[in-house]
């Protein structure tokens, strides 16, 4: 039987692409974004009562991981990307059916202009995400202090500390909102964004990620992760 599924809203976010994003929400407390209803759902009446939530779940479809086939068993850069388990053992964009699950704090609802916003932090998201739906995140059901989490216990681990060079920390006060972006970055930075099967880092090796309207740029340098700037973006 097949189901017709249409999305409920769009996220806004400043994930650009999906290379650096957490792999998980509430990691970096820092990562805002908006989520815009959109039209028919874009009702007032349809948020009302939310406000009084601190956190919602979202379900959202991975649109920029669809796949024609998929495969009983993934890899998660939990194991080091070198390990299988099934996929409904993992967290996997790449699934049966690419729907994601994230629970995520509500700063804020917004009805202005008629348009309806939810205010979020902590996200897990990339710009454009489709929304499906979205459900209050109700403590004394979803929360289960004392439940067992398989091959991932704990939060991944800080690996570096993380520094700007001179260049990247004007470019950085030259912003708005810069404390906040510093420890955006900085979060985003220190457990290390790279993908779990890359190994032992190059040496002058200049990473990229695009944030925002830029291109943050960095590299590894001992046990240190140097920002080398903000770049600007170039459009092809
Ligand atoms: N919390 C969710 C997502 C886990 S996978 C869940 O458990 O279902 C997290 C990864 O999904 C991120 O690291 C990011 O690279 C990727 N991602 C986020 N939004 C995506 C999208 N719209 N399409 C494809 N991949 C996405």
């Amino acid at each position: 039987m097949k189901y017709q599924i249409e999305p409920i809203g769009i996220i806004h976010s400043p994930y650009k692409e999906k290379f650096g994003i957490p792999r998980q929400p509430g990691l970096i407390k820092e990562a805002r974004a908006q989520l815009v209803l959109s039209p028919p759902y874009n009702r007032p009446e349809a948020v009302v009562g939310l406000e009084g939530y601190s956190h919602i779940w979202i379900q959202f479809v991975f649109h920029q991981a669809i796949r024609s086939e998929w495969q009983p068993m993934v890899r998660p850069p939990r194991l080091g990307g070198n390990k299988r388990v099934g996929v409904f053992a993992s967290r996997s964009p790449f699934r049966p059916n690419p729907i994601g699950l994230s629970v995520v704090k509500l700063e804020g609802v917004r009805c202005e202009n008629g348009e309806v916003i939810l205010d979020l932090s902590g996200i897990d998201l990339l710009d454009g995400t489709p929304v499906i739906d979205i459900k209050p995140y109700v403590v004394y059901v979803d929360s289960i202090p004392d439940a067992c989490s398989g091959f991932a216990p704990v939060a991944p681990a800080v690996k570096y500390t993380v520094d700007f060079s001179e260049r990247a920390r004007k470019q950085l006060l030259a912003r708005q909102d810069s404390a906040q972006l510093e420890a955006f970055i900085t979060h985003l930075l220190e457990t290390d964004p790279r993908p779990a099967y890359s190994g032992e880092p190059d040496p002058g090796r200049v990473y990229g990620i695009l944030l925002y309207d830029f291109d943050l740029r960095w590299e590894i340098v001992a046990d240190r992760i140097i920002v080398c700037e903000l770049a600007e973006v170039e459009s092809d």
